[in-house]
């Protein structure tokens, strides 16, 4: 595949900065052993960057880092792309104002996944972040296009960037890889804070009024600009 110049500056920074998103997952104490993993499209080719499979986080790097299509087929890098490549691809393939896509089994998201429950919207800052419940996405194997195709159904009914697919773990989405990972910390962090009011009794839902107006101040007006 022949690249312009600027495809491959855009490929190399990438590179860099997926390699040391996944630092966070650790950092956060999202994954364990070699599980999770995050991508980045590569803006104007039908390109992602996304980690290599069964690689120890120690020795993530720029250069382990591997390019694939938009159909998961490797076009860069030496080692072989995560198991979970194809369900990156299928959801760049279809939404296209995603960016970056990141996959975990974090504890707690992961606990509601397991229930088959979404996270109610409880908080003020489940209303921000994720504009809502957040939701279950079906029960699907991995080896085709069976989780992709849960993701995107999910995604596109939802304003959430984050979906427990059932019986597996949080997927999440974001103009960026950084969104997309910034999403994967956020589900966990209410995942668990909602747990634990689980435990004393019954969280009470925020109103959809309230719920609309948290979502539109916070995309629209919060943060440096
Ligand atoms: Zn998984």
């Amino acid at each position: 595949m022949t690249l312009t110049a600027q495809a491959r500056g855009t490929i190399a920074e990438l590179r860099e900065s997926v390699a040391r998103l996944h630092s966070e997952l650790t950092r956060n104490e999202l994954v364990v052993w070699t599980a999770g993993n995050v991508s980045a499209r590569v803006p104007g080719e039908d390109l992602m960057v996304i980690k290599p499979s069964g690689v120890s986080y120690d020795d993530l790097s720029a250069d382990t880092m591997v390019v694939t299509d938009l159909h998961g087929k490797l076009v860069h890098g030496e080692l072989a792309p995560s198991s979970d490549t194809a369900a990156h691809a299928y959801v760049y393939r279809h939404l296209p104002g995603v960016g970056g896509v990141v996959h975990t089994h974090s504890t707690y998201a992961t606990a509601w996944a397991a229930r088959g429950e979404p996270i109610p919207c409880v908080l003020t800052m489940i209303a921000d972040e994720f504009g809502g419940e957040i939701p279950v996405g079906p029960f699907a194997l991995i080896g085709d296009d069976s989780i992709g195709r849960g993701l995107v159904e999910t995604l596109r009914a939802t304003r959430s960037p984050a979906v427990l697919m059932r019986n597996h773990g949080p997927f999440t989405v974001g103009r960026s890889a950084r969104d997309a990972v910034k999403a994967a910390v956020m589900v966990e962090d209410v995942a668990r804070t909602v747990h634990i009011a689980h435990q004393l009794g019954t969280p009470v839902p925020l109103s959809r009024t309230d719920v609309d107006r948290l979502h539109a101040r916070y995309q629209n007006v919060y943060g440096q600009r």
